[in-house]
């Protein structure tokens, strides 16, 4: 097999025919719930390109979600897990265990914030992994209540919906929800109603307020939050505001856990989010860019805690899969032998920069906020702050018919969000954000 090009190609309309026949088989045999964002079907993706049946290559500004910032064709994720999957695809660690769980947990330690002893727990998804830490913390402090954010995301499994805040598509139709969850306002600088700056101070002192008056510190078993918010729109709590919440959760015995599924793994610019304003989590909850693309994720956190739930208390059948460990540890070496935290970091002055100047020159840009490779852009109606939706997904539109590719987020459907891999050539990058202007230009 070759390398894969790194140069966009439009050859047909985008959905090409091959698309549009595949998408009908699609429509007639797979569950009208499982959306696609673009239903060109795939057939090789790697580096900065995704290529289609039609042969289209088509520029990757989403990673799937945040999940192939490595490639989607690494060459160390390819080699180990290829090795792996010839040795033996499956044992159940709960049954007869392998090194490469063990090995994964023991870069997880080194990896995560904070020098204190650490375990973990392997599963397959997100939502998994949110659940799990659930279960360690109300089995470790005994306590039953769990607070959420506002614009929060954690998954769609039952009690991951109860955590979850927005209702369509996540919730709507879908209840009853798991109990003892609370939602409490999050520090959205831009949104937040007596400005940015003071965000941080205000919102902490609200949460900490509801926190305390309604629930009751001491019932509290956990406090969950993402460091940075992905599907509620890349909000960046402002300055403050993290810190302030990990403070309290420390006082009052209440196991934070930082939610870092979509933020961590070099996204930001740093292995972890939360380092950027020196919080220690007591529980991390990492997946997507973990394993270059296999289903994996992880409880990481203080070893007390972790060890707080009773033997065969944590687990599944698949959890900690050793094609899936072995994937890990190609993707744990790719980045660190090409320094992708630089990467994403470099990825983000070329966006922010450009992204800027899109803004001083449409004032449908709201804000333009992130870090590393996690970027977006909050769009609204002329001359407010009222959300625009209709804009975001006829720029989206735009983009995917001249080949690039480009998610939406947010708890208005008015942000479009850019998760290029971090491997991503700078030439396809600048490319990129021509053809976004190109959108602007024409919407
Ligand atoms: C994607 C995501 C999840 C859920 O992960 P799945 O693998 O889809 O279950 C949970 N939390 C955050 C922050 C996410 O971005």
């Amino acid at each position: 097999m070759t390398a894969l090009p790194q140069e966009r190609r439009v050859v047909t309309a985008i959905p090409g025919p091959k698309s549009q026949e595949l998408q009908a088989r699609r429509t007639a045999a797979v569950a009208a719930g499982v959306g696609s964002v673009l239903p060109v079907f795939t057939t090789r993706a790697g580096g900065g390109i995704i290529e289609d049946v039609d042969g289209n290559r088509l520029i990757d500004f989403g990673s799937g979600i945040a999940v192939t910032s490595v490639g989607a064709s690494a060459e160390a994720v390819v080699r180990r897990a290829s090795a792996q999957l010839a040795d033996f695809t499956h044992s159940c660690f709960m049954v007869t265990p392998y090194e490469g769980y063990v090995e994964v947990c023991e870069q997880l330690a080194e990896l995560t914030p904070g020098d204190h002893a650490k375990k973990s727990a392997l599963f397959n998804s997100g939502a998994e992994a949110v659940e799990n830490a659930v279960k360690i913390a109300r089995a470790y402090t005994k306590r039953q209540a769990v607070v959420v954010f506002d614009h929060g995301y954690h998954g769609r499994t039952n009690l991951t919906m109860a955590l979850t805040a927005k209702n369509m598509p996540y919730k709507n139709g879908f209840g009853p929800f798991a109990p003892e969850i609370y939602r409490v306002p999050v520090a959205y600088g831009y949104r937040w109603p007596s400005g940015p700056e003071n965000a941080g101070a205000e919102a902490s002192a609200q949460a900490i307020d509801m926190i305390s008056k309604q629930i009751g510190a001491e019932n509290v078993a956990a406090v969950i939050i993402e460091p940075v918010l992905g599907e509620g729109g890349f909000i960046e709590p402002a300055k403050g505001f993290l810190p302030a919440i990990a403070q309290f959760a420390k006082d009052n015995g209440i196991v934070f856990v930082a939610d870092e599924i979509q933020s961590g793994f070099c996204r930001t610019g740093q292995w972890f989010a939360s380092e950027d304003e020196g919080i220690v989590p007591d529980l991390i909850t990492t997946a997507k860019g973990i394993a270059g693309g296999l289903p994996l994720s992880a409880v990481t956190g203080r070893a007390e805690i972790m060890d707080a739930a009773h033997a065969g208390g944590l687990g599944g059948t698949y959890g900690g899969n050793p094609v899936a460990c072995a994937a890990a540890l190609g993707a744990i070496e790719t980045m660190k032998e090409l320094d992708l935290n630089a990467r994403a970091k470099r990825i983000e002055e070329v966006m922010k920069t450009r992204l800027a100047a899109v803004q001083e020159k449409y004032d449908i840009v709201g804000d333009v906020r992130g870090r590393g490779a996690m970027i977006a852009i909050e769009l609204v109606k002329s001359g407010t702050k009222d959300p625009n939706p209709e804009v975001t997904a006829a720029l989206a539109k735009a983009c995917h018919s001249v080949g690039l590719l480009v998610l939406t987020c947010g708890t208005y459907g008015n942000v479009l969000r850019f998760l290029p891999p971090l491997v991503i050539g700078e030439d396809l990058l600048n490319e990129g954000l021509d053809l976004l202007e190109q959108a602007f230009a024409g919407v």
